[in-house]
């Protein structure tokens, strides 16, 4: 196995002050040390945020500044993550003044760590709630760490904690349509107790990360399960760039735990055609290491007779949704599907294919003109054929949302075929390297169609 190590950085050698570090370097080492190495000697390494990625963190800020409306006589520190002295002397100065109920982004530094706090709440003269803004609608493991490095940098700095926690979207708010309801639209999840037990921890982490960033040479690490958990790391292509391309890699296997996948690792594993025959593997992921021993693709005796079920004419329904945080229309909660577009084409027994469409041309709500255009092309009978159960979740909420047409929209579920389901039972090819995902389904079993 070959291990990701960079050259020395040009100013490599006696690193008597660390860099400072902050909340997200401190997860970046906890991460993975090679990371934090380059986030702060060579963070030119990294792959820039593709376009989704950019939309997630912009969408963070738009949630962030909405939180900061749930706090009435709050002060923001309206300073630059560059600018961390002014930020620092900013916080001081609002912190001694008794009418800042609240403070957004205030700074605190502690042992060479920074933070910037989303929310510090007032709770009296002398104690402050330590809030966490998450775009996410449930809270999730590394939350607690973010909060508990805060905390520690917080304490430390000689402010006095009372709860501390996340504020996350609240996917049980009903939007009205009118004004968004900012104590219901969020909600508060309370991690005092668990961000209490991790300061120890902390106090470790951050020892051992100025250490490991005091050193002249980067630590060794080789790409593992590590570089996907908790999140993608932005140095996976040039971590990998050494690595042999390979046709077949464990990561091809459909579901496979990152458990397993380690173990496999550790038996030198790195292709599926390696996995010895004794190793245990669900139904799904032996088959699919039989056809890349055998380079031929698997089809069960079944599928003719699954085929035969559809009716014609069949109307092959594709939606397209947009899936906002915040709650766009009346009737709407956080993440919830609004469809805005949908595709049909309608295919005779004779072979014969009609197409149909619907997408919306105003920024108003689209979801009436949808659901009626829909139930005039998708017509009395005939199967409509569908790959996955989106189509399903989204015909099922548009019923709910226009009580008037229920009965005719909820009719079209009975109607509905979906193909995957059908796929991922009784059929696999090496090709479809492990996804039964329609943009690999299709190029394997219709290659003219891209
Ligand atoms: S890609 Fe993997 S090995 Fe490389 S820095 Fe990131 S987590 Fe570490």
């Amino acid at each position: 196995m070959s291990t990701s190590r960079p050259p020395n950085p040009p100013d490599s050698t006696n690193r008597t002050l660390p860099p400072r570090l902050s909340k997200s370097r401190i997860q970046s080492g906890l991460q993975c040390p090679l990371r934090l190495w380059y986030d702060c000697y060579e963070p030119q390494l990294a792959s820039a945020p593709d376009e989704s990625l950019q939309f997630i963190l912009d969408r963070g800020l738009k949630i962030g500044e909405l939180a900061r409306e749930r706090y009435a006589g709050g002060k923001l520190i309206d300073v630059s993550y560059q600018e961390t002295e002014r930020a620092l002397e900013q916080t001081q100065a609002a912190i001694r003044e008794p009418f800042n109920s609240a403070l957004f982004e205030p700074a605190f530094q502690y042992c060479g760590v920074l933070a910037r706090v989303d929310v510090l709440a007032r709770q009296n003269a002398e104690a402050w709630d330590l809030i966490e803004v998450k775009s996410a609608a449930r809270v999730k493991e590394a939350y607690v760490r973010d909060v508990a490095i805060q905390q520690w940098v917080l304490s430390g700095a000689g402010i006095r904690i009372e709860r501390s926690g996340v504020l996350i979207l609240n996917t049980g708010y009903v939007y009205d349509g009118q004004q968004y309801d900012l104590q219901q639209l969020f909600t508060f999840h309370e991690l005092t107790e668990a961000v209490r037990d991790l300061q120890a921890q902390i106090d470790e982490h951050v020892v051992t990360l100025q250490a490991m960033l005091r050193k002249s040479d980067p630590p060794e690490i080789a790409p593992g399960v590590q570089c996907n958990d908790p999140y993608e790391c932005p140095y996976l292509a040039h971590c990998n760039k050494d690595e042999p391309c390979l046709e077949h890699p464990l990561s091809n296997l459909p579901r496979l735990h990152p458990n397993k996948r380690l173990m496999l690792e550790e038996m030198g594993v790195r292709e599926i055609g390696e996995i010895p025959e004794d190793f245990p593997l669900k139904e799904t992921q032996a088959r699919a290491r039989q056809c890349v021993l055998s380079g031929e693709d698997w089809v069960s005796d079944e599928l003719a007779e699954r085929l035969r079920a559809i009716a014609y004419p069949v109307h092959h329904l594709d939606f397209e949704a947009l899936m906002p945080a915040i709650p766009r229309y009346a009737g709407m909660r956080p993440y919830e599907n609004a469809p805005f577009q949908y595709s049909i084409h309608r295919e005779e027994q004779d072979g014969q294919i009609t197409p149909l469409a619907y997408l919306c041309r105003h920024r108003g709500d689209p979801r009436r003109e949808l659901a009626e255009q829909l139930l005039s092309d998708l017509g009395p009978m005939g199967s409509i054929c569908v790959y996955s159960s989106f189509e399903r979740t989204v015909i099922a909420r548009l019923a709910e949302w226009l009580p008037d047409l229920r009965e005719p929209l909820l009719a079209l579920i009975n109607r509905l075929w979906d193909l995957l389901p059908i796929i991922r039972q009784n059929y696999y090819h090496p090709g479809l390297a492990g996804s039964f995902s329609i943009k690999r389904v299709l190029p394997v079993l219709v290659p003219e169609l891209s």
